[in-house]
């Protein structure tokens, strides 16, 4: 990915992505959702197409894309939110477990580029299922992976 691009969108490509974007239609009340939960930072409401009972999502109320892009501070406070209702969506849907996921860019399945974090809430026998299948990690890859990655990390600071 360019690491530049949080730098690169300015506020007039900003909005004009937010004019469009099915999130910030929600937000700003043009399109109906089951709203859950609102404060100056976040929006909370049923997703349309639920996995599971109570299948919830939660965005920040600015329209960013993705985890690649939206600002540290901005991102803090949008999760900061997340015990809190994900503690209530499993109170209401009976369950003591959950996934508190982001699909981040097209390749990982997101399909919404407004950044939104799935609260799915699980149980034993709930037909969910997210396939997850083990590799192997060879010491001498993983010793090139972590210098790759804290060279990425340097040229960010
Ligand atoms: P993702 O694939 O991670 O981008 O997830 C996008 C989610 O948004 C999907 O689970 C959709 O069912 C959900 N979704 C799309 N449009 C709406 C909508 N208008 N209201 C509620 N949820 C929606």
């Amino acid at each position: 990915m360019d690491p530049s691009r949080q730098l690169n969108m300015n506020s007039g490509d900003r909005a004009a992505a937010a004019a469009t974007c099915v999130f910030c239609r929600i937000i700003r009340g043009e399109i109906p959702a089951h709203r859950i939960y609102e404060d100056e930072a976040v929006l909370a409401f049923l997703d349309v197409g639920p996995v599971v009972t109570g299948h919830t999502l939660v965005v920040p109320k600015t329209h960013y894309q993705d985890i690649f892009e939206i600002p540290d501070q901005i991102i803090a406070g949008v999760s900061s939110r997340l015990p809190r209702l994900a503690r209530a969506v499993a109170a209401a849907t009976h369950v003591s477990a959950c996934h508190i996921l982001v699909n981040n860019g097209r390749e990982a399945m997101q399909s919404v580029p407004h950044l939104h974090y799935h609260i799915i809430p699980r149980q034993a026998g709930d037909g969910f299922n997210v396939p997850w299948h083990p590799g192997r990690l060879p010491g001498e890859r993983a010793g090139e992976l972590v210098a790759a990655i804290a060279g990425a990390l340097r040229r960010e600071a």
